[in-house]
C-alpha cells in the first residue's frame, strides 16, 4: 500500500548528488583518499578532502550567547542581519532604489519565496537550459510548470535571441513571467554574464510584453572573481523599466561557508516604494507559512561579522585565500581539458565546470571505475572543482577528455 502523492513531481528513490558522493565515501573508505576523485560535491573542500570552515566566521559563532541560539527571530530576519546582507550582496555598489529583504533558509528558500508570490499555480517559471536541477523540483513542487531557454548558442555565446523566444511565447498566455537567471558563477556551468550579455538580456527584458520577475541566483557571488568586478552588472539593473522587477536570491551557505547553517535572503530592488513593500507583505506570509522564521544564531553570526570592520576584515581575508584556490582550480582544469583537445560549456569561474557529451551517463560510469566520482547530468558530466585538489583536477580532466575522444 502506498501514500505518498506525487502531485506532478517524479520523486526519486534518492537524492542523484548525495547518493552519489555516499558511493565515493565509500570507495574512499575503501582505497583511501588519494585513489579517489569525488568532484561531486557542491562545497567546498581544502586541498585534503577536507571541508573549508573559515576560522573568522567560527570565532563569531564563539561569541555567541545561549539567548542567541534560543529566541526565536522576527519572521524578516533580525535588523543587524538585514543591514548585512544589504552590505554583502551590493558591496560597493550601493542600490539604487528601495530594499526590503527576508531571510529564508539559505538561497533555496528565496527560490521557493519568489515563485510562490510572483507566478500562479500552473503558470511556467523560465530558466536557462544549463541550470541547477533543483530549480525544476522547487518550480514543479509548488504546481508551477518548467521552461527553459538556450543559455548558449552554437557560437558558445549567451543566447538573448532564444530568451527573447521563450519569453515571447510565456507572454502570449502569462501576464507575468519569472524568470530565475543564476549568474555569476553559474551552476553547473560556472559562467559569468559578461556586461555585454546583460546589455542584450536588459534589452530582451524591457521589450517583454508582459511582466517580468527577474530573479538573480546570485549564491556564487563571492566565489566568483574581484568583490567589485562581479558586482559591475548592478548599475545596469537601473536601466529596467517599470515592467521588470529586480529579485536577489542570496545565499550564506558560500559566503560563509556555513551551509548547515541555512541562511540566506531574498531581496527586492525597485523605485517604487509601494513594491517593495508589496514584496515585504508576500516574503513575509510565505515564509511563515512555509518554514516560519530561519535560524537565529546564523543571522546573530552575520550580523556580528557586519558591523565590526576588523572581523569583517578577517573573513573577506580568510575567503580570499580560497576564493584565489578556487579560481586557480578553475583555470587549471580548463586547461589540461583544452591541451587534451576538448572544451568545457563557457566557463568563468565558481565550484562546477561542465562538459558537454551525448552520453553523459555511460562517461559518468566510465569516470567511476577509475574512482572519480562527477554528476551525470542531461547533457553533460559536471565537475565540482569545488571539492578537489589542483592535482586531482589534473586527473580528472585528462580522464574526461581521454573519454570523450
Ligand atoms: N542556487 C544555486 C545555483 C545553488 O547551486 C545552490 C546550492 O547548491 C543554491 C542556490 C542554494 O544554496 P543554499 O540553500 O545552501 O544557500
Amino acid at each position: 500500500m502506498f501514500f505518498v502523492k506525487e502531485n506532478g513531481r517524479t520523486i526519486p528513490v534518492a537524492d542523484k548528488v548525495f547518493a552519489l558522493s555516499g558511493g565515493a565515501k565509500a570507495a574512499i573508505a575503501k582505497k583511501g583518499k588519494d585513489a579517489v576523485v569525488n568532484a561531486t560535491v557542491g562545497a567546498l573542500l581544502d586541498d585534503n578532502g577536507d571541508l573549508v570552515v573559515m576560522s573568522s566566521v567560527t570565532e563569531a559563532i564563539r561569541s555567541l550567547t545561549p539567548a542567541d541560539y534560543a529566541e526565536y527571530a522576527p519572521i524578516t530576519g533580525t535588523p543587524a542581519f538585514k543591514e548585512a546582507v544589504v552590505k554583502a550582496l551590493f558591496g560597493n555598489y550601493g542600490p539604487s532604489g528601495h530594499v526590503r529583504l527576508c531571510v529564508t533558509p539559505g538561497g533555496t528558500g528565496s527560490l521557493t519565496s519568489v515563485i510562490q508570490n510572483y507566478s500562479n499555480y500552473g503558470d511556467s517559471v523560465l530558466t536557462h537550459d544549463w541550470c541547477w536541477a533543483n530549480y525544476k523540483n522547487i518550480a514543479i513542487s509548488q504546481g508551477r510548470k518548467f521552461k527553459t531557454f538556450r543559455f548558449f548558442n552554437e557560437d558558445g555565446v549567451f543566447d538573448a535571441e532564444d530568451l527573447e523566444k521563450q519569453l515571447g511565447e510565456l507572454a502570449a498566455v502569462q501576464d507575468q513571467v519569472v524568470l530565475l537567471i543564476n549568474t555569476p558563477a553559474h551552476n553547473p556551468t560556472g559562467y559569468s554574464l559578461s556586461l555585454d550579455d546583460w546589455d542584450k538580456m536588459i534589452a530582451v527584458l524591457n521589450r517583454a510584453t508582459c511582466n517580468v520577475v527577474l530573479f538573480l541566483d546570485i549564491a556564487y557571488i563571492d566565489y566568483a572573481g574581484e568583490e567589485d568586478e562581479v558586482r559591475a552588472f548592478i548599475p545596469k539593473l537601473d536601466g529596467l523599466k517599470d515592467h521588470v522587477l529586480t529579485i536577489f536570491g542570496y545565499s550564506a551557505s558560500k559566503t560563509l561557508t556555513a551551509y548547515g547553517m541555512r541562511l540566506g535572503a531574498i531581496v527586492c530592488m525597485s523605485k517604487n516604494e509601494e513594491v517593495v513593500e508589496e514584496f515585504r507583505r508576500a516574503a513575509e506570509y510565505a515564509a511563515r507559512s512555509t518554514w516560519s522564521n530561519c535560524n537565529r544564531s546564523a543571522m546573530v553570526t552575520m550580523g556580528k561579522i557586519y558591523s565590526d570592520p576588523e572581523l569583517r576584515a578577517k573573513v573577506d581575508e580568510e575567503r580570499k585565500i580560497y576564493r584565489d584556490m578556487l579560481l586557480e582550480r578553475g583555470r587549471i582544469f580548463e586547461k589540461t581539458l583544452n591541451d587534451n583537445g576538448v572544451k568545457c560549456v563557457p566557463f568563468t569561474a565558481g565550484f562546477f565546470v561542465t562538459i558537454a557529451c551525448d552520453n553523459p551517463d555511460e562517461i559518468g560510469k566510465k569516470l567511476e571505475e577509475q574512482d572519480i566520482f562527477c554528476l551525470a547530468l542531461a547533457k553533460g558530466i559536471r565537475v565540482s572543482i569545488a571539492s578537489v585538489s589542483k592535482e586531482k583536477c589534473v586527473k580528472c580532466a585528462e580522464a574526461i577528455a581521454a573519454l570523450l575522444k
